[in-house]
Formats: C-alpha cells, sequence, structure tokens
C-alpha cells in the first residue's frame, strides 16, 4: 500500500499525475487545494477563512492546514498520495507526528521539476473543471468544445489565482516555503525527482517506476 507525497511548485504537473496514479493503483488522492476549493464553494466557515488567502496567491495559515489534514489522513484505509500536502517545513513536521499516531510510514516524495516560465505558460492558460476537477490547457491540451470540459461536460473557468498577480505570489510562496522540503525529505532518504517537462504519458511512466 503506497503511502506518499508528490511536491513541487505550483503547474508543475502534480495534480494530473496523481489523479492518474490514484485510478490504476486504487489510492486515495488528498489534494488540500481541492478540498479548500470545495469548502469555498460550500461558504463553510472553514472556506471563508481560506477563501482570501487563496485568491491572493498566499498559502492558507499552517493551524488551519495541519487541522484538516489530519482528520482527511486519519480517515484513510487504503494507500494514498499527498498532492499539495506539506507545503512548509512545519507542516512536514506535523505530517510526521500524524502518520507515526497513525503507525504508517512514508514511502516516498516525488518532486516534479519544470523551469519557471514553463510553469507561468501552464498557469496563465489552464481551464479548470469545477465539477469534476479536470485540468485542460487553451493550447497544450484544449478541450474538444471550447469552454466545456471533455469529461463531465462542465463549464470551464479560469480559477482566481490563474491571474499574473496571484501566479507571481504563488510562485514566491513556492521559493520561500515549499522548496525547503526538497532538503529536508532529501535527508530523509526519500526523494525521487521526476522530470516534469515533456509529454504527459511519459511523465507518468516515470511516476509509475517510482510508485512500484
Ligand atoms: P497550485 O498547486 O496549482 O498552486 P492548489 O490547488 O494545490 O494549487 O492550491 C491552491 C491554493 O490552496 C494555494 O495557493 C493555497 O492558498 C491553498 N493551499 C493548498 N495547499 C496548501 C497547503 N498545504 N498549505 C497552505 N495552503 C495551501
Ligand atoms: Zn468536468
Amino acid at each position: 500500500m503506497y503511502r506518499g507525497i508528490f511536491l513541487g511548485p505550483p503547474g508543475a504537473g502534480k495534480g494530473t499525475q496523481a489523479k492518474k496514479a490514484v485510478a490504476e493503483f486504487g489510492l486515495e488522492h488528498l489534494s488540500p487545494g481541492d478540498i479548500l476549493r470545495a469548502e469555498v464553494a460550500a461558504g463553510s466557515s472553514l472556506g471563508k477563512v481560506a477563501k482570501s488567502f487563496m485568491e491572493k496567491g498566499e498559502l492558507v495559515t499552517n493551524d488551519v492546514i495541519i487541522g484538516m489534514m489530519k482528520n482527511k489522513i486519519s480517515g484513510i484505509t487504503k494507500g494514498f498520495i499527498l498532492d499539495g500536502f506539506p507545503r512548509t517545513i512545519e507542516q512536514a513536521e506535523a505530517l510526521e507526528e500524524i502518520m507515526k499516531i497513525l503507525g504508517h510510514k512514508l514511502d516516498s516524495v516525488l518532486n516534479f521539476t519544470v523551469s519557471v516560465e514553463e510553469l507561468v505558460f501552464r498557469l496563465s492558460n489552464r481551464l479548470s473543471c469545477p465539477d469534476c476537477k479536470s485540468i485542460f490547457h487553451k493550447y497544450n491540451i484544449p478541450p474538444k468544445k471550447e469552454s466545456i470540459c471533455d469529461n463531465c461536460g462542465g463549464t470551464l473557468v479560469i480559477r482566481k489565482d490563474d491571474c499574473e498577480e496571484a501566479i507571481k505570489i504563488r510562485m514566491e510562496e513556492y521559493r520561500k516555503k515549499t522548496s525547503p522540503l526538497i532538503e529536508y525529505y532529501e535527508k530523509e532518504g526519500k526523494l525521487i525527482n521526476i522530470n516534469g517537462e515533456g509529454n504527459s504519458s511519459e511523465i507518468y511512466n516515470e511516476v509509475v517506476k517510482a510508485l512500484k
């Protein structure tokens, strides 16, 4: 039963790859970004707290995220991929504690690397399906019908944080707070680097090799 983390900057393709892998291997996909967007859409108190951070492109505070993820991880009975958690050293330390309490071992951390120029190109032309969470790209992966999700027929949207200003802040947040995790997991001997540029199915082959 695989239990691991997909790490990388916004737009690295972690989510796309994680969705394929969980479907093939029968794992749970835990994305705090998806969970928070659902909370915002539902207008819950958690959503109200998270909304302004997310729209600006800032990380939501550690206390909120850690409590939320502890809850989710504790409820899982199969293997899982954490996609977007941890994103700070404090979150990584909290995860270690959570795993210890549950008696779980962390198998590996897949670190997706992509150049900043490519990340910005991907994010600034991204189209997202709010219904089934599928992701398209205006040029790289255009939907068959403009603005319509191939998968579920939902109306595609541009996420509020996929605007130029928020993208810049997300990149800064990644550099300052998340990128130190590369060294953190390297020291633990858990890190596997995945070249996140190029063909999506080639990247997926690398992911599968790493999960086995
Ligand atoms: P991306 O990786 O494309 O930036 P996500 O969907 O993973 O997008 O996250 C969207 C937003 O949700 C982040 O910009 C942040 O505000 C919030 N978020 C997601 N994961 C975390 C986390 N682990 N810690 C703090 N905030 C988070
Ligand atoms: Zn859809």
